[in-house]
């Protein structure tokens, strides 16, 4: 039989470096333990999230059965459906995001990312949204700077910050996204003219799953996982992320990122996004 030894031997071979060891590790089973908390919570509201589209396609499933006499109740029916799904597509694809950044971080080896393309992708990700608002995207700045980190995190972040400033702004206006150098850091501003954020909400968006007043923009069928998105980018590249929001008026997000200079020379550019 394996006998393992008398406690105090363990406590001889600790005793010399001090209490520092044992104060070492008792606050590593408090960091794990909050990890813990702090990942059932995640599992806890996902599950809640995904609960809400899928009892509502179940409703609409029941109902379609129902109407199946009345082709104008049926089409309805199948449009919420198709809105829900989307919802919930949106929401999976986003959680799997989140995981997989809080996984990974810091990017293992970091590459000189051209910010021009991640406007592009960025942008593009928007372009139906926006055609169907004839809402204008436009961008502007500074073409060929760089940033040094993850390539798929930051044009996330980015997308994700466009796709809120189509969402959340009125029909027949424009979104405009910036990009310039300043003091070695890079900045790229996402202006939007749309419904604002009241002041009380703002500390808040940046929250997992936070959404203002759901009611208040119901149709856009967000998951309120974007903006943490963004932030966790921001953090892992140390960078930051601030806004600036007028309720009714529009809102400015600007990520910071730090500059990666290779030398190249920039040149100004303003576009309108196709
Ligand atoms: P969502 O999926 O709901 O858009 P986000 O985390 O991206 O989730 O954003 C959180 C909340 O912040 C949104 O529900 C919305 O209320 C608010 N918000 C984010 N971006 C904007 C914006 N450009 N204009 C107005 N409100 C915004």
């Amino acid at each position: 039989a394996r006998s393992i030894g008398p406690a105090r031997h363990v406590t001889a071979r600790v005793a010399p470096l001090g209490s520092r060891l044992v104060l070492a590790l008792v606050e590593d089973r408090t960091r794990e333990r909050r990890v813990e908390a702090v990942r059932r919570d995640f599992v806890a509201n996902v599950s809640h999230e995904l609960k809400t589209p899928v009892g509502a396609i179940r409703l609409l499933a029941e109902a379609t059965h129902e109407a199946a006499e009345d082709p104008v109740a049926v089409k309805r029916f199948a449009d919420r459906m198709l809105h829900e799904s989307d919802r919930l597509s949106r929401l999976v694809q986003q959680v799997i995001e989140l995981s997989r950044l809080q996984g990974d971080d810091p990017p293992d080896s970091p590459i000189p990312v051209a910010l021009d393309a991640v406007v592009e992708i960025a942008t593009d990700t928007s372009a139906i949204d926006a055609g169907s608002k004839h809402i204008n995207i436009v961008t502007s700045g500074t073409h060929g700077l760089k940033v040094l980190g993850s390539e798929e995190q930051i044009t996330a972040a980015v997308a994700n910050l466009v796709a809120n400033a189509v969402a959340y702004s009125e029909p027949d206006s424009t979104v405009l996204v910036t990009t310039r150098e300043s003091d070695g850091q890079v900045e790229i501003s996402v202006v939007d003219q749309g419904i604002g954020i009241p002041n009380k909400e703002i500390d808040r968006i940046f929250e997992r799953f936070y959404r203002v007043d759901p009611a208040r923009h119901r149709s856009t069928g967000g998951t309120g996982l974007g903006l943490s998105i963004v932030k966790h980018v921001a953090a892992t590249h140390g960078g930051d992320i601030r806004v600036w929001s007028a309720e009714g008026q529009g809102s400015t997000f600007t990520l910071t990122l730090p500059h990666h200079s290779s030398g190249a020379p920039s040149t100004t550019y303003q576009e309108d996004r196709p």
